[in-house]
């Protein structure tokens, strides 16, 4: 169902413009406006869900299983020599635009506009901590 307020429903009825890459009965695919690197493409479900928490799985399904042809589409056209997909979920984690989607952003080399920078901290973790952690998470599983 369409939620009233959101930019990206608006874009699925075509009340706001995109550059539609593809569209089915589940999915919505369009360039992203700000094109971190050419052939930026966000992948949206039609349903209107605000983000991962709140994504049935179906939704998920439908939306994932149409992600591999589209970067393979993306791959064809550019022949770009790696993709990253990102989600972003809530605020701080740079969600903007609060209807679940996934970028897909085809890598061209060092400063093509995208970088991943992360500092890791395996030194922090025992293997005992991590198996504590996974059964932490694990306990939670729904
Ligand atoms: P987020 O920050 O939520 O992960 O990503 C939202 C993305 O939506 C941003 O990269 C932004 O450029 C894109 N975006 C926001 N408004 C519009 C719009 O009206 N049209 C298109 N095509 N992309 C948009
Ligand atoms: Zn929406």
């Amino acid at each position: 169902m369409a939620h009233e307020d959101c930019i990206f429903c608006k874009i699925i009825t075509g009340e706001i413009p995109s550059a539609k890459v593809y569209e089915d009965d589940y999915v919505y695919a369009f360039l992203d406006i700000s094109q971190v690197t050419k052939g930026h493409t966000l992948v949206i479900p039609k349903t209107h869900v605000k983000n991962i928490y709140e994504t049935p799985s179906e939704v998920a399904g439908e939306l994932f299983a149409r992600v591999p042809s589209i970067a393979n589409a993306i791959k064809a056209a550019y022949k770009p020599i790696g993709m990253n997909l990102l989600n972003n979920n809530e605020a701080p984690a740079d969600q903007s635009v609060f209807h679940i989607h996934i970028h897909l952003i085809p890598r061209y080399g060092e400063g093509d506009g995208f970088s991943s920078n992360w500092t890791v901290h395996t030194e922090d973790y025992t293997p005992g901590d991590l198996q504590t952690i996974a059964a932490e998470i694990n306990s939670e599983i729904k």
